[in-house]
């Protein structure tokens, strides 16, 4: 039996395995990483890829690998020393490049991918010494297996689904039927690659938030023009929660806070959810000058068809004709895995908030045997949770925990 069972292969999930083992010294042959992608961090380089990013919203601190200048020291070595930009201002931002460059190295060095098995975690069951945690094959969902380990740590990451808009829904299949099999697509959804050279086309873009502005600045410079479509006046900010939240300056109040749902509006207030930080702002505003990206501000779509080779969108009373429409609309705000851990939940009283996320304490433990990070550990992390610096944070206080009880 395993004496770790890491779920989710994702930026939390590989850095709390290489905390487990680095930090707290469990046996490579005790711990896998289990994730149903091919390998680890590919959903994380599909996403960030599909966006058009070039640089992360986050500093140069956070990261993947132990120590904090770990990824500035990496900067000036080899490979790394080819990326013409490698950090940009404010707050001394990596490119992705340079982040997917140092995290792939940190992967090698710890030979982390030595330690992925391939597969979807499907069910969880308690026994006397551990976890018996059901597994369908990635590629075959017929074929089923187990893994027993004594501990257990959640790092799914968003929920697997991202957020589809009612309107969305049938005109993807009819668009489908019709022989558009990409006339409608979500930059999250499993698997989807964003593909940017049938341009010059007319695109609209659904989501107002960073992923939306950048998803449209990509398509623009490709060639394409683009219209976007923001239910909410553009919102402004730097980072997706105020720096303070890093810290004790607001997090000390926060972990005084009994109550999970009053945790759970703070969260919700401190987050700026959908929000675009100055820089992509002034490189939006440019396109809007230059006539390749018109935006249209607190429009909501409320219905959409598609005809004679076109998506045509209502806003209001207006209709308009595209090529293409690409969701940026994020994912549910449901806790992810609901759908396979609710049995779980149920049998071993597993607590949960109203909002339906996990209740745990200060070491993240849900179970005595189940450990969470990213949305799952929200309530007690805060409103960086999900974040880089939120992966951090989990992986410390789970390897504490690992270092003073190794049974
Ligand atoms: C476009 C984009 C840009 C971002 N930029 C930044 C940034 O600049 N700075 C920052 O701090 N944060 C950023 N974030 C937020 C956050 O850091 C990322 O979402 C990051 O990917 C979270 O890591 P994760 O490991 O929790 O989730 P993921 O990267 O989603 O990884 C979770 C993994 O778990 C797997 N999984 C889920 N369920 C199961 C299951 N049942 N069985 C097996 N495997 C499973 C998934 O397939 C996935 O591989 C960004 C997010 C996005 C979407």
């Amino acid at each position: 039996m395993l004496d770790w069972l890491v779920i989710g292969g994702g930026p939390h999930g590989v850095h709390v395995a290489a905390r487990l083992i680095d930090e707290a010294n469990v046996p490579r042959e005790k711990i896998r990483i289990l994730d149903n992608e091919a390998m680890l961090l590919d959903r994380w380089k599909r996403c960030t890829h599909n966006t058009g990013m070039q640089f992360l919203r986050s500093p140069s601190v956070h990261h993947i690998d132990l120590s904090s200048s770990s990824l500035r020291r990496f900067a000036k070595k080899r490979p790394a020393r080819k990326i013409e930009k490698p950090f940009t201002r404010p707050y001394d931002r990596p490119a992705l490049d340079l982040f997917n460059l140092h995290a792939d190295e940190m992967i090698k060095r710890s030979r982390l991918q030595e330690l992925h098995i391939q597969g979807y975690a499907n069910s969880l069951e308690v026994f006397d010494e551990g976890l018996r945690i059901g597994v369908s094959d990635a590629n075959d969902s017929e074929k089923n297996s187990t893994i027993e380990a004594r501990r257990v740590v959640l790092s799914l990451g968003a929920p697997r689904d991202p957020e589809w808009p009612e309107w969305a829904k049938g005109i993807a299949e009819s668009s489908a039927e019709q022989g558009r099999m990409n006339a409608i697509e979500h930059i999250f959804a499993p698997g989807f690659e964003l593909n940017d050279t049938p341009a010059p086309e007319s695109v609209a873009v659904v989501g107002g938030g960073i992923s939306g502005a950048q998803v449209a600045l990509r398509l623009a410079k490709a060639g394409s023009q683009v219209v976007l479509f923001s239910r909410h006046p553009l919102q402004i900010h730097q980072f997706d929660s105020e720096p303070g939240w890093q810290g004790p300056k607001f997090m000390a109040g926060f972990s005084r806070i009994q109550q999970p749902s009053e945790r759970r509006l703070r969260i919700q207030d401190a987050r700026h959810r959908g929000s675009i930080p100055p820089d992509t702002h002034a490189a939006l505003r440019r396109e809007i000058a230059d006539g390749r990206i018109e935006v249209l501000e607190k429009v909501e779509i409320d219905s959409a068809q598609f005809a004679q080779g076109q998506i045509h969108l209502k806003a209001g009373e207006s209709w308009r004709a595209f090529d293409r429409t690409v969701l940026a609309t994020g994912f549910t705000g449901r806790p992810p895995g609901e759908e396979w851990l609710k049995e779980a939940i149920e049998t071993y009283e597993l607590p949960c908030a109203e909002c339906g996320y996990p209740i745990v304490d200060r070491s993240l433990r849900w179970h005595p045997r189940i450990f969470v990070t990213g949305p799952l550990a929200e309530l007690e992390i805060g409103p960086v949770s999900r974040n880089l610096s939120g992966a951090m944070r989990a992986g410390e206080r789970i390897a504490a925990v690992a270092q003073t009880n190794s049974h």
